[in-house]
């Protein structure tokens, strides 16, 4: 059976992002001060791991402040009428050599009806680069992600469905909080930064998932029909 979870019921609350956003940068830089202290005090020794350490570490800020802000722009989103088919080509174009890399398939199916939707392209984007990652990311041996667009209805449903490990059923209602990863150098701000930009499009982003056989994260978001001229 498929366990259902809706991660658009889990928006955070200001407070305790800000206090996860504070406990996640003072790490890395509580690693620098030391290292600084350390070098400040040496005279000769190996300082190139040091330095390289000090790098990795500058990274992860850099990244952790990155992904935050998508979420601090709610000024100056221009939303405008784009095909969602040519959205997520242009993912799959820019992480196409990282999915052969990992020996992963992407196959994509798109539905030829209504695919036009009201959206931020570039907000959109960071969305399906998160969840195409997520998916490359859970099948360390390689598979297939397979992307389905179809037309149900009033909206256009984008399903991407991988053949990864799967999420164990109880760390399922954590999926989507702030901070929560599993990956050794995640941040566990993509799907939170997905889950706010969908709703800011007025759709919804469910995740399914067996553990062994996949997870499939699937967007749903309003459709827009064509005007007659
Ligand atoms: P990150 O990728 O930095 O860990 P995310 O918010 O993108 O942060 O994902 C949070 C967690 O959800 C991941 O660490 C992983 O445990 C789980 N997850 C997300 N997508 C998948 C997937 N396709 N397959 C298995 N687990 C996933
Ligand atoms: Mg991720």
């Amino acid at each position: 059976t498929e366990d259902m979870l809706r991660t658009s019921e889990k928006l955070s609350m200001a407070g305790q992002l800000a206090a996860g956003i504070a406990h996640e940068i003072r790490n890395p830089l509580t690693v620098l001060k030391g290292f600084v202290q350390i070098l400040s005090h040496s005279e000769t020794g190996d300082k190139g791991r040091y330095f390289e350490l000090m790098e990795s570490e500058l990274c992860r800020i850099e990244t952790i402040t990155s992904e935050l802000l998508f979420l601090a722009k709610p000024h100056g989103v221009s939303f405008e009428q784009r095909d969602i088919r040519v959205i997520l080509q242009e993912v799959v174009v820019l992480l196409g050599t990282e999915a052969i890399m990992r020996n992963v398939l992407i196959e994509c199916d798109y539905d030829d009806v209504v695919t036009m939707v009201t959206c931020e392209a570039s907000q959109l984007k960071q969305v399906f680069v998160n969840i195409v990652k997520n998916a490359i990311e859970a099948m360390p041996n390689g598979g297939t992600l397979s992307i389905k667009v179809t037309r149900v209805h009033d909206s256009v449903h984008i399903q991407f469905t991988d053949e990864g490990v799967g999420i164990p059923a109880e760390s399922v209602p954590r999926i989507g909080a702030p901070f929560y990863t599993t990956k050794p150098g995640g941040t566990g701000l993509g799907l939170m930064v997905s889950q706010k930009i969908i709703l800011s499009h007025g759709g919804t982003l469910n995740i399914s998932s067996q553990v062994g056989v996949g997870t499939t994260a699937e967007i749903s978001l309003p459709a827009v029909f064509p005007t007659s001229p």
